[in-house]
């Protein structure tokens, strides 16, 4: 009581503390009044924490925020909006752990190098960001791109494009001639430099700097290439390209700013050194043995397998000229190794993170990765658990994002069959919502 009369007291001497708690008040009414609550009425509903169908079920979205989740269809007023799924399977956004948003293949992607401005750059990525989210992936984490990643990112979550949440690793980095050096394959007076800005690092203190400059260019991410890589203009696909030192300095570093770390990886040796070093997930790992198996589990470290890259590279490798010449052996060898590798380390437990690489396929065709992680032995709900609940663990975002529940982004898609029964129905999204905002019904 003694306090709300010193505040009283001190609202009517002061006269801008007066103006103040009133502003406040009518933002607090706004608020109230704007608040849009949005029921879906949903004929089926995937709980990804159970693995279980729920049938009639009601999703109350107020705002961008679900707030419950309830058997039965509730009864209609007349202020609220009813959306009616009720002849759908509604399953939570999906999550896309490996993605690169500003490019996409084509017979001409490494001459669009040297073509392209970064505004063009910019202006092509909103298309693919826009059919990754009517794909029904409301997130994805990129793995590398020039920087316009991240200023996507932003303009996103402006409401400026349209697009999924995005976790961006700004440029990714690598070491001189490796898989994320820029300018691999370049003619000689070309080729320059490099250093930890463009993300080339020979030193653990390169490697420093180059982590607390992406941090600096606001980054979520970092991405590293820990072996040598399919696409990269480089003769070597599988050999390791960081010292165990630069690795940990890289980790270290990323960990102080609460950065996840993701690491390319084809060859044993890259992928053992990254796992011992702590890297958060761990990409492709096409070679991965039962030994590095046996230390991802040991570490809790992911495997993002991106089946899709694999098949799709490997397949376009037998059309001649799609590749440069260099890549092509290298496609044709690496690429379908992984779905092998994939089948081994489902068996044996590593834990797996969902994510496709889509840029080297093209971008809206995520969905495929989960056909393809069925065909090699994972269970349909494992997929789709992988695709949500994990990568929203993986992010560090499970408050906020992976599944349908009270107090979480209302990032809900429906499909038209039983994901459960026909996983190619993910293919087919059409329904998707993303922060509350309906984008495709
Ligand atoms: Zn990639």
């Amino acid at each position: 009581m003694a306090v709300y009369k010193l505040y009283i007291g001190l609202i009517k001497k002061n006269n801008d503390m007066k103006k103040f708690v009133l502003s406040l008040f009518f933002a607090l009414a706004a608020t109230q009044l704007m608040a849009q609550t949005t029921v879906l009425y949903c004929g089926h509903l995937l709980d990804v924490e159970t693995g279980k169908m729920r049938s009639e079920v009601s999703v109350v979205v107020k705002n961008n925020i679900i707030e419950s989740v309830v058997d039965g269809y509730i009864k209609q007023n007349k202020k609220d909006t009813y959306i009616d799924l009720k002849n759908k399977y509604v399953l939570p956004g999906l999550i896309d752990m490996h993605v690169h948003i500003e490019s996409e293949t084509g017979k001409n992607k490494y001459i669009k190098r040297f073509t392209d401005n970064p505004a063009d750059v910019a202006f092509q990525s909103t298309v693919y960001a826009k059919r990754t989210l009517m794909a029904g992936f409301t997130v994805v984490r990129d793995l590398g791109g020039s920087g316009i990643n991240t200023s996507l990112r932003n303009a996103i979550d402006r409401g400026v494009v349209d697009g999924p949440r995005i976790f961006s690793a700004g440029k990714a980095i690598g070491t001189t001639g490796g898989h994320a050096d820029p300018t691999n394959g370049y003619r000689k007076d070309l080729m320059g430099d490099p250093g930890p800005d463009d993300g080339v690092i020979n030193s653990a203190d390169d490697a420093k700097k180059a982590v607390r400059q992406r941090y600096k260019n606001g980054a979520d991410v970092i991405k590293i290439t820990a072996t040598g890589g399919v696409l990269s203009v480089a003769k070597d696909g599988s050999g390791p390209q960081f010292t165990p030192e630069e690795l940990n300095a890289i980790i270290s570093t990323a960990n102080d700013y609460g950065m996840i770390t993701a690491a390319h990886a084809h060859g044993v040796e890259g992928m053992k050194r990254a796992v011992e070093a702590g890297i958060t997930t761990i990409e492709h790992g096409t070679m991965m043995n039962d030994e590095i198996m046996d230390l991802m589990i040991k570490k809790g470290t992911y495997y993002v397998p991106t089946l899709s890259a694999g098949n799709f590279v490997a397949e376009k490798a037998k059309i001649e000229g799609y590749y440069p010449a260099i890549i092509v052996p290298k496609a044709l060898e690496i690429g379908p190794q992984i779905s092998a590798t994939f089948a081994k380390a489902v068996k044996r437990g590593v834990p797996i993170a969902f994510g496709t690489d889509a840029g080297v396929f093209p971008h809206g065709d995520n969905g495929k990765e989960f056909e393809l992680m069925v065909d090699a032995g994972m269970t349909p709900i494992k997929t789709i658990q992988a695709a949500t609940i994990v990568n929203a663990k993986v992010l560090k975002s499970e408050n906020k994002l992976g599944s349908i529940a009270k107090g979480k982004f209302a990032d809900i898609i429906a499909v038209d069959s039983d994901p459960l029964q026909d996983i190619k129905t993910l293919q087919a999204v059409s329904f998707v919502m993303k922060n509350g905002k309906v984008y495709k019904k």
